[in-house]
């Protein structure tokens, strides 16, 4: 049988660990879904607008307890935090804040590894076993998406790597084209199929 690459156009990467879909990240049902949020973690536009407006009172309630009791200057770029879902099909919501593209000195690519793999913590932390993440940082905040892209599977695949609690890592793209972007340029490591 000749050698090929399995698994990359249904977008599932890692033993099945890692899966894409497009949708709209406030409607997935997993443990957790990931906000990209601002340092305010008050509210914006969005995945931060569609999480809040679907989710309620309840999460901002939460918010603003992680602003007064650990956060008061506000949740540094990088960083992430866990709270109720409200209303939303997922259980929690953990919220981290990407960077702006250009505003970082260069660090843009570690302070968004940092987003990705500080919420993987905290979901392990939370002894949770599936997450949801949109883009971050690629909509508002400017992150180029192809760039963001091997920065976000990188950083997952290395986190997933010494961790086995986690078992699915679902990436959630606003538009197919979102979703074509990422393929293209991501760096899961391809499994070969069987008998190869
Ligand atoms: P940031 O400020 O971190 O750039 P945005 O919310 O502006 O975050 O956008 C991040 C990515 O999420 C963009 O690619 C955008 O198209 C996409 N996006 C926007 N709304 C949703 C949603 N409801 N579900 C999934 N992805 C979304």
């Amino acid at each position: 049988m000749s050698t090929h690459i399995s698994k990359e156009l249904d977008g599932t990467f890692l033993s099945g660990r890692v899966c894409l879909v497009v949708g709209d990240i406030s409607k997935q049902q997993v443990d957790a879904i990931v906000n990209a949020a601002n340092w305010t973690l008050l509210g914006g536009g969005g995945v931060d607008g569609a999480i809040h407006r679907a989710g309620g009172e309840a999460i901002i309630e939460a918010c603003r307890e992680i602003r007064k009791n650990q956060f008061p200057q506000g949740l540094p770029t990088g960083e992430a935090v866990i709270t109720i879902a409200g209303n939303l099909p997922a259980r929690f919501v953990i919220h981290t804040v990407g960077p702006i593209y250009g505003r970082h000195d260069g660090r843009e690519a570690e302070l968004l590894a940092a987003c990705y793999q500080n919420s993987l913590r905290v979901a392990v932390q939370n002894s949770l076993r599936s997450i949801a993440f949109p883009a971050i940082s690629t909509g508002a905040f400017g992150y180029p998406p192809a760039k963001a892209a091997s920065v976000a599977s990188q950083a997952i695949m290395d986190f997933l790597a010494n961790q086995y609690l986690l078992d699915e890592v679902r990436l959630v793209f606003f538009a197919q084209s979102d979703m074509t972007v990422f393929l293209k340029h991501h760096k899961f490591k391809l499994e070969k199929t069987e008998g190869s």
